[in-house]
């Protein structure tokens, strides 16, 4: 029997399901899930799981009205569960924020949340022995997630940093880590000016991306004789700098006048940050690096 997938409103078979490219659990996995147990065709725990996902769509800020109702998931999973025909096994069911064009913080208010559920039938046999044999694990270090290092799609904390930003009536956000020190931007990397003209950024380590655009202003700050110090810098620091800027490949360098309602410098956009704007743009153009459009 051909297995059956529901996404976003339609049961298909797997070949023929579709989800959107620009769908939010693909770009930034803003998505939640759960998972239950078939057995003798009975959702075992059904209403805690389903507790559990309002709980999770609630800590996400999903908008109420743009998820499905309960009611409704509960059909859903039970048709899924029919229509693959699974006695023992398990039913998957994920909720994203729904297709939007590709941008961080959350999508229209109207936009609707998607749907995706599948059920497959696993061998009771087969448990059985596996629990009679017991299993080996192995220990890692828990670094869920704390590999910012990678530029994954695991963009769920940025997309929530921006939507926070936006809230505030700010641009962008900037992530402090547990001492209080700047680590990056939502979607870029972070930089101040000190009083003495020295261009300041986190060492790229594990803690934060290493920029494309970061390395070439770093390049370009060397070619130029600025003052570079590749170390970690405060919030307070950074209140308190002549001037600070972001970079990243479709922000370039753009300076920041205000950090949490503080002033940066004059709160206007500072010398260094323009002229090094303007010679990235140069850079841009001139770079050997580059490779041609057909
Ligand atoms: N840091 C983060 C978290 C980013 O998402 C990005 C770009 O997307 C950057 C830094 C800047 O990297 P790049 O200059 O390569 O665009």
């Amino acid at each position: 029997m051909a297995r059956v997938i529901f996404v976003n409103g339609a049961y298909r078979s797997y070949a023929q399901a579709v989800l959107h490219v620009e769908d939010r659990s693909v770009q930034f996995a803003d998505a939640v899930y759960e998972v239950c147990e078939i057995r003798d065709r009975l959702i075992v725990d059904e209403r805690l799981h389903m507790e559990r996902l309002q709980r999770s769509l609630r800590e996400l800020r999903f908008d109420p009205d743009a998820a499905p109702q309960p009611r409704a998931l509960g059909v859903i999973l039970r048709e899924t569960v029919r229509r693959n025909a699974v006695r023992d096994g398990l039913v998957y069911i994920q909720i994203t924020r729904g297709a939007a064009r590709r941008d961080f913080p959350f999508p229209p208010a109207d936009t609707p949340c998607g749907v995706i559920c599948f059920a497959r039938s696993t061998s009771r046999a087969r448990a059985e022995a596996k629990a009679l044999k017991g299993l080996k694990v192995v220990t890692v270090p828990d670094i869920r997630w704390r590999r910012p290092d990678i530029k994954s799609t695991s963009l769920l904390p940025n997309a929530l940093a921006k939507q926070t930003a936006r809230d505030a009536g700010a641009d962008d956000a900037w992530f402090v880590d547990d001492t209080g020190h700047v680590t990056e931007g939502a979607s870029n990397n972070a930089w101040i000016v000190t009083a003495s003209g020295a261009l300041v950024t986190r060492p790229a380590d594990f803690g934060i991306l290493r920029g494309v655009t970061r390395q070439g202003v770093l390049k370009l700050a060397a070619l130029n004789g600025y003052n570079v110090e590749e170390r970690a810098f405060t919030v307070a620091e950074a209140k308190a700098a002549k001037e600070a800027f972001l970079t990243s490949a479709s922000a370039l360098v753009l300076p920041v006048v205000a950090i949490d309602g503080a002033v940066v410098g004059d709160g206007s956009p500072g010398r260094f940050t323009l002229d090094l704007r303007r010679m990235f743009h140069h850079q841009a153009e001139t770079s050997t690096l580059n490779t041609l459009l057909a």
